[in-house]
C-alpha cells in the first residue's frame, strides 16, 4: 500500500497512547513498551506522533525535514509492539510497521534518507553483499567441516551470524548434523537476505538480491530452507512472496520450529543440560513479526522443565532489543539502552540465562553485557540453537 492510500486512517488515531504500554488497564501492572518512545519521552517517538509526521508528510505541511524529525522517524525498531497494543481496541486499522516501513520509504524516495550509516551498509551490501564491509569470500569462514554440496535441506546462515555470531552458525549445524539431516549451506550463493535495506527505505537493489537468492535455491533443487536468524526468516516468509508476488516454492522454517519437528520426529532427542533459571526474549521479527512464539519454548522447556521463568513482557507484549530497523548502526547508544532495560528484566526474575532466536538481538545483548554494571555481567546470553547442540549431545 503507498503511503498516501493509508492518509484516511491516519486520522482515525485517538492519540490514546495506549500504544506506549502494555497491560495499560492494570494500574499497578502497566510497563512501557514502545523503546523510542519510553528513551526519548516525546509524542514524536511514539507510533501515535510518527503517524501524525506521516500525515503532515502527505499533506504536504512539511518540505524540508529537520534532523530531529528524521531521528524521530529513523529510531523506530520497527518491532510492532504499537500495532500489538493498538489492534483491535482502538479505531485505528492500519498496521503500523508496514506504515513506517512505507515512510521511510517515502523519504529516502523525497531524497530526505536514509541516514548516513544506513547508506553505509547499503553500499556494503552492493559491494560485499553483506552489510558489515566484510568481504564475500570469508563469509563462510566460521565452517570448519565439510558440509555436503547437494542436499534437499538448506541452512541459509545469514549475514549476522556469518561474520557476528559465528557460534550460532556452528552450533546449527552441529544439531543438524546430529540429527542426522544431509543439508548444505549456500556460500558462494548466499547473499544479504535484503532485511537491512527493506526495514530502512531503501527498496532498489533489494529485487535483485531476492531473485538471486531465491534462483540459487531453486537451481540447487532443495525444498526446505532452514534460518537461525529471525530477520532473515521473516524476509523470506512475508517478504520474498510480497517483493516477487509468488509462492517461493520450498519450504521456509526458522530453525524453532524446525527442531521441534525434528524432535516430534525421534531424530532430535534434548537432555536437560541447564542448572539455573532460564528465560526467552522473542525476537520481534520472530514473534509479532511471524506470530511463532511457542515452538522455543516447547524446546527450552523440553532443556530446563521448570526452571523456564517468563519475563513480565513476553510473546505480543515483549520488549524490542533495540537493535531492529537500522537502529543498532544509526542510534547504538539508543540500542544498547533498549538491550539493557531487557537484560535488567531478564535478571529480575532471578534468570541465570537469557535466551533468544536471532542473532542480530544475541549481538545487541552481548553489546549491551559489556557496558552493563556488575550485577548483570553474570547473566548469560545463548541463543536457543547453541542450546540446543549443547543439549542433543
Ligand atoms: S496508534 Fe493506536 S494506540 Fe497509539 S495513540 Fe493511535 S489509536 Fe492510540
Ligand atoms: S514499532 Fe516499536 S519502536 Fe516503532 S513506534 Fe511501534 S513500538 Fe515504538
Amino acid at each position: 500500500m503507498k503511503l498516501e492510500e493509508y492518509l484516511g486512517e491516519l486520522y482515525h488515531c485517538f492519540h490514546c497512547h495506549l500504544c506506549s504500554m502494555s497491560n495499560w488497564h492494570r494500574l499497578d501492572a502497566w510497563v512501557p513498551i514502545c523503546p523510542s518512545f519510553a528513551r526519548f519521552c516525546f509524542e514524536s517517538f511514539l507510533a501515535s506522533g510518527r503517524i501524525e509526521i506521516t500525515r503532515a508528510i502527505i499533506e504536504k505541511e512539511i518540505d524540508k525535514p529537520t534532523s530531529r524529525l528524521l531521528e524521530s522517524i529513523f529510531s523506530c525498531t520497527g518491532c510492532g509492539a504499537c500495532y500489538e497494543q493498538c489492534k483491535g481496541l482502538t479505531g485505528f486499522k492500519a498496521n503500523h510497521v508496514e506504515l513506517f516501513e512505507e515512510l521511510k520509504a517515502k523519504l529516502v524516495e523525497l531524497g530526505w534518507g536514509p541516514l548516513t550509516k544506513h547508506a553505509e551498509f547499503s553500499r556494503s551490501i552492493r559491494e560485499n553483499y553483506n552489510p558489515y564491509k566484510e568481504p564475500h569470500e570469508k563469509r563462510a569462514a566460521w565452517l570448519k567441516k565439510d558440509v555436503p554440496k547437494k542436499a534437499e535441506t538448506i541452512y541459509f546462515v545469514g549475514c549476522t551470524s556469518s561474520y557476528r555470531t559465528h557460534k550460532i552458525a556452528e552450533a546449527t549445524v552441529d544439531a543438524l548434523e546430529i540429527a542426522g539431516i544431509n543439508f548444505r549451506i549456500m556460500h558462494p550463493d548466499e547473499w544479504c537476505c535484503g532485511s537491512p535495506l527493506l526495514r530502512t527505505g531503501q527498496r532498489k537493489m533489494v529485487k535483485d538480491l531476492v531473485r538471486h537468492n531465491v534462483d540459487a535455491i531453486k537451481a540447487s533443487g532443495a525444498r526446505r530452507v532452514v534460518f537461525s536468524c529471525a530477520g532473515c526468516y521473516r524476509t523470506f516468509k512475508k517478504d520474498y512472496p510480497a517483493v516477487l508476488g509468488q509462492e517461493l516454492g520450498f519450504d521456509v522454517l526458522h530453525t524453532t520450529e524446525y527442531f521441534s519437528q525434528l524432535i516430534e520426529e525421534g531424530k532430535l532427542k534434548l537432555k536437560n543440560i541447564v542448572s539455573g533459571v532460564i528465560t526467552y526474549h522473542d525476537p520481534c521479527h520472530l514473534g509479532r513479526g511471524v506470530g511463532l512464539y511457542e515452538p522455543p519454548r516447547k524446546l527450552l522447556t523440553s532443556m530446563v522443565g521448570n526452571k523456564f521463568v517468563e519475563m513480565k513482557r513476553n510473546r505480543g507484549d515483549a520488549w524490542c532489543c533495540g537493535a531492529g530497523s537500522g537502529v543498532k548502526s544509526a542510534f547504538p547508544d539508543f540500542a544498547v539502552w533498549a538491550a539493557l532495560e531487557r537484560l535488567k528484566e531478564a535478571k529480575a526474575i532471578g534468570a541465570s540465562i537469557l535466551s533468544s532466536s536471532c542473532p542480530f538481538c544475541k549481538h545487541n545483548f552481548m553489546d549491551a553485557l559489556k557496558q552493563a554494571p556488575a550485577e548483570l555481567k553474570t547473566l548469560k546470553i545463548r541463543d536457543i540453537s547453541e542450546l540446543v547442540a549443547e543439549g542433543a549431545k
